[in-house]
């Protein structure tokens, strides 16, 4: 894929393999305060991918690095998610539509991403979904359902009962019934 590079400090050696693939929202006002911030050494945050405002790819860290952009997460039996994950920060703020380019831009990028490392559709997930309650991008705004019309997201198809928090567990979810259905809402609504 076409892209630019902008190298982040922030990075270390991974020692695992990528099972998630986790998609963001900055929630800041431009994508040179955003890409400032994702590679300040003192910010310790980083991302693998970024999709600025014009849907233009930008590459921080190298995929064979673990990046640092889910923090305090989980998901099924994973803690910390990002030694275990490509994370995708798309630039919008709260309130913001994200734009055709960009979803352009995220989609060449998942299918790439999927099939690179073998990955089910339910590898992909939102921000959210790891960090509940803690975290709540890439927001109400961001539309799943496209992703899941052109197989890059997992589809619900009525296995997964959203007001239901042991069907929320049964699909990665973990925390408490209240945090959880909270995160799910974000997603299905
Ligand atoms: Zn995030």
């Amino acid at each position: 894929m076409k892209k630019r590079f902008y190298p982040s400090p922030n990075h270390e050696p991974r020692s695992e393999g990528i099972k998630y693939i986790i998609v963001h929202g900055t929630w800041m006002e431009s994508d040179k305060e955003a890409l400032e911030r994702l590679s300040c050494p003192k910010a310790k945050v980083s991302c693998h991918y970024y999709i600025d405002k014009q849907g233009k790819l930008i590459q921080l860290v190298e995929e064979d690095q673990v990046a640092w952009h889910a923090g305090v997460s989980a998901w099924r039996n994973d803690v910390s998610l990002n030694k275990n994950s490509i994370g995708i920060e798309i630039s919008v703020l709260p309130h913001e539509k994200f734009l055709e380019c960009q979803y352009e831009t995220l989609e060449l990028l998942l299918k790439d991403l999927l099939n690179r490392y073998s990955l089910s559709l339910d590898a992909v997930l939102a921000h959210s979904d790891i960090a509940p309650r803690r975290k709540d991008d890439p927001g109400r705004g961001f539309d799943w359902g496209r992703l899941e019309k052109k197989n890059l997201a997992f589809k619900n198809n009525g296995s997964i009962d959203p007001l239901n928090p042991k069907s929320l567990r049964a699909f990665g979810y973990v925390g408490e019934d209240e945090i959880i259905l909270e995160a799910a809402k974000l997603r299905w609504r």
